[in-house]
């Protein structure tokens, strides 16, 4: 090598390093400000509108929200809304979200049974808090996304599955909390019956096609105690719920 091409290569070598340095620092960057705009939906809209506890503002904290929703849309993942997610189907807003998962009372060593995967967000945050989550999408191209993505995203303690949510998940009930994230006219029974006693089972209850109402069923003596919390607005749950109005 002659002293022109040693110089040559000695320069290569340190563009190429501060290409590298470069594009560490944009990754960085960008992540940073996820983090940051992340940080300021938690203080507006989460514990701003009253969410207080802890595990669930941690878990929301946690969870890369623009990850789950469309390309096109990342920039507004964390806005007070919200967003489509393919297939006619939405993403709650994260305020929904947040409000659902405190109403369900979660503790470390629970295991949750979800009805709508949908993106898989709502199972990502319940995964950082609880043990185990079982979550049931019966749009399949929804349910395989959302499953690589958890996977991908290192969500170990969630499994998902491709079908009607309607007849539950008998092989792991009984479940100690349970959230339905479409909305039906009335809860599946086969659902009552795999909540396990003194469960919470949170949905938005009512009238499919408008506004339905988010309802907290506690199970108390094998009987459901129904509460009315507020109104709400969730695309309505499908398959076999249909038939048996
Ligand atoms: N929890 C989701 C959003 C849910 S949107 C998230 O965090 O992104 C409601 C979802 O319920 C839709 O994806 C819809 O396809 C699904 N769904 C509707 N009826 C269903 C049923 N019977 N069983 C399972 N999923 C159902």
């Amino acid at each position: 090598m002659t002293a022109a091409e040693k110089e040559t290569a000695r320069m290569l070598v340190f563009l190429l390093f501060f290409l590298l340095l470069l594009l560490l620092f944009a990754m960085r960057s960008s992540n940073d400000t996820y983090q940051a705009i992340r940080m300021q939906m938690i203080e507006l809209d989460i514990r701003g509108r009253g969410i207080s506890d802890p595990a669930v503002l941690s878990a929301m904290g946690s969870v890369p929200r623009h990850l789950f929703v469309d390309r096109n849309y990342r920039d507004r993942a964390y806005g007070d809304h919200p967003l489509p997610i393919g297939e006619g189907q939405t993403i709650s807003q994260p305020f929904i979200v947040a409000f659902m998962t405190e109403l369900l009372e979660l503790k470390p060593g629970d295991r949750v049974l979800e009805i709508g995967t949908g993106s898989g967000y709502q199972a990502a945050v319940l995964a950082s808090i609880v043990k185990e989550v079982y979550t049931i999408e019966i749009a399949r191209p929804l349910a395989e996304r959302a499953g690589k993505l958890l996977a991908e995203l290192g969500y170990k303690n969630v499994t998902v599955k491709a079908g009607d949510g309607y007849q539950g998940w008998k092989e792991h009930a009984p479940f100690d909390a349970i959230i339905i994230t479409a909305a039906p006219e009335r809860i599946p029974s086969p659902l009552i019956e795999q909540l396990r006693e003194g469960g919470r089972l949170v949905v938005p209850l009512g009238e499919t096609h408008s506004f339905q109402t988010l309802t907290l069923a506690t199970k108390r003596n094998g009987r459901i105690d129904l509460q009315e919390i507020v109104p709400v607005s969730f695309v309505p749950m499908r398959g076999e719920v249909e038939k048996k109005l």
